[in-house]
């Protein structure tokens, strides 16, 4: 789980606040009933006092106390309804006191006797039997014909206690199980609505500088994500533009380049024929002419390049062997080999086919092995081989030359980076070799790749994809019974 992205923070905070507000809720709960519990059962115990104060205290003088008993037994039944009363005459004595609860819940024996309150109050009182406790009201009492009473109410404090300790389980258990079905709905609710998001990214990280005319989806949704996924569409829309601009102007600026150098190149071969032209003149003319060719072909290669990659260049796709094709190239370029002597050998044991533009993949060929000869020193060795492996043809080629230090490894499809300047311009070079390799691979859906240890020489691997044998073998098959049907009508 990655934890620091917006799905995990926002569910962290999420449940943080939400945690944090459920144990404020739950305590301000469970002190607030506390409270009001408390007060109730206050309330009912005064209520009670006064009741059978004024009803049957009262008149005392004329009833009789053994009266007030029984009418309190009677009517209050204490001892059944888990109650406590007292009734305690001036001189200290009680009249009345009730004894343990039927239910047992608490032991009233020893209760210390009452001091003559100054007025009625309430207050928890520790039971002398047992640990629990009685919230007893007191209050004092002066009946009809002047004899004054201390009347006690109270009420087992573990009532309140036992609601209490409910609420808290209650709220232990709850507010965990409340927590946990959040985290897991709020991150459930997160990841779908940050789905789209993930969508977009996918998307973004497949349009590069080849396929800017692609468009990411557009979030329906009419919210913020709508909003960037338009914003994010004008963006490629605009870089699309630009890059066209920039590609169309490479394009043209070879494409104008190209006739003023043949002109320039034709006049001065002309002033070259001329035999009044001292030697140093004619020297001057000659290197003039060299320097034009050197532009001539940058500019040649920096044309092939512009279309293939504004995908304007014309490419003829028809299936062909690969193997053939370089095996065929290897043998023209034998002589510049042999001139170096270095021995240019070409494995190619089966045909493989490939779907392509000829002349451009025989470019591939002739640019690496080119390049090979040209950095490998006399008596050197460069292999060539065209194999198939894993449904691509695989070009490979293979010298023993200088090689290519592992700092420069990663530029030298770039365009005019050349290791050594002035040994590439030396052997004619001019750093566009391998940048146009690396487009035309492209172009056909290929790509190229490159190991190299210096002093040892370089691997060069062209990797296209291969038209299936299934194909090749139904077309080849195809043709046959063409063939053959035409040769059959034919006699
Ligand atoms: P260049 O026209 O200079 O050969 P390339 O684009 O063909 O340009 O190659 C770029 C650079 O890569 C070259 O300047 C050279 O330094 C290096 N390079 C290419 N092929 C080889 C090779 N087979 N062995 C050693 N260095 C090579």
């Amino acid at each position: 789980m990655n934890t620091r992205s917006i799905r995990f923070r926002l569910t962290v905070w999420y449940a943080g606040l939400l945690a944090a507000l459920l144990t404020l809720f739950g305590a301000s709960v469970y002190f607030g009933l506390g409270r009001y519990l408390e007060w109730s059962l206050k309330d009912s115990l005064a209520k009670q006092a006064q009741h059978m104060t004024s009803t049957h205290l009262a008149d005392v003088g004329l009833t009789g106390e053994s009266y007030v008993v029984e009418e309190i037994r009677e009517h209050y039944a204490p001892e059944i309804n888990s109650r406590f009363v007292r009734i305690t005459r001036s001189d200290g004595s009680v009249m009345y006191v009730s004894g343990v609860p039927q239910d047992g819940s608490f032991d009233p024996t020893g209760l210390p006797l009452p001091t003559m309150p100054s007025e009625a109050d309430a207050r928890e009182v520790h039971l002398p039997q047992g640990d629990g406790e009685v919230l007893l009201y007191t209050m004092h009492f002066t009946a009809r014909d002047g004899s004054r009473f201390v009347v006690e109410s109270g009420a087992p404090f573990d009532q309140i206690e036992s609601v209490l300790h409910g609420l808290l389980l209650t709220l232990g258990l709850g507010l965990p199980v409340i927590v946990a079905l959040s985290i897991s709905g709020g991150y459930f609710v997160m990841r779908r609505a940050l789905e789209p998001v993930d969508a977009l990214t996918k998307s973004a990280e497949r349009i590069t500088s080849r396929n800017l005319n692609e468009r990411l989806p557009i979030v329906a949704t009419g919210d913020e994500l709508e909003r960037l996924s338009v914003s994010l569409n004008s963006m490629v829309a605009r870089l699309d533009a630009a890059f066209t601009h920039i590609r169309r102007f490479s394009a043209d600026a070879s494409h104008e380049l190209r006739t003023p150098l043949t002109v320039l190149r034709g006049e001065l071969e002309g002033i070259a024929q001329d035999p009044q032209l001292t030697k140093e003149m004619r020297e001057m003319i000659g290197s003039a002419l060299e320097e034009t060719e050197r532009l001539a072909k940058i500019v040649e290669s920096l044309l092939v390049i512009s279309r293939l990659d504004a995908g304007e260049a014309r490419m003829e796709r028809a299936r062909l062997d690969f193997a053939e094709l370089a095996e065929a190239t290897v043998e023209q370029l034998s002589l510049l080999a042999e001139d170096k002597s270095i021995s240019l050998v070409s494995d190619t044991p089966e045909p493989v086919e490939v779907e392509g533009d000829r002349a451009r993949l025989k470019q591939v060929v002739v640019n690496l092995v080119d390049n090979a000869i040209k950095y490998t020193p006399a008596g050197g060795r460069v292999e060539v081989k065209v194999t198939r492996e894993d449904g691509h043809a695989l070009l490979e080629v293979k010298d023993t030359g200088g090689g290519i230090p592992a700092e420069a490894l990663p530029h030298i499809f770039e365009r005019f980076y050349r290791v050594d300047k002035a040994r590439s311009r030396a052997v004619g070079g001019t750093g566009l070799g391998l940048a146009i390799v690396k487009s035309i691979c492209a172009a056909h859906g290929g790509q190229v790749k490159v190991e190299s240890t210096e002093n040892k020489g370089s691997r060069f691997v062209v990797q296209l994809p291969a038209s299936s044998y299934v194909n090749a073998a139904q077309e080849t098959v195809e043709a046959a019974i063409t063939k053959n049907a035409k040769q059959s009508a034919e006699d």
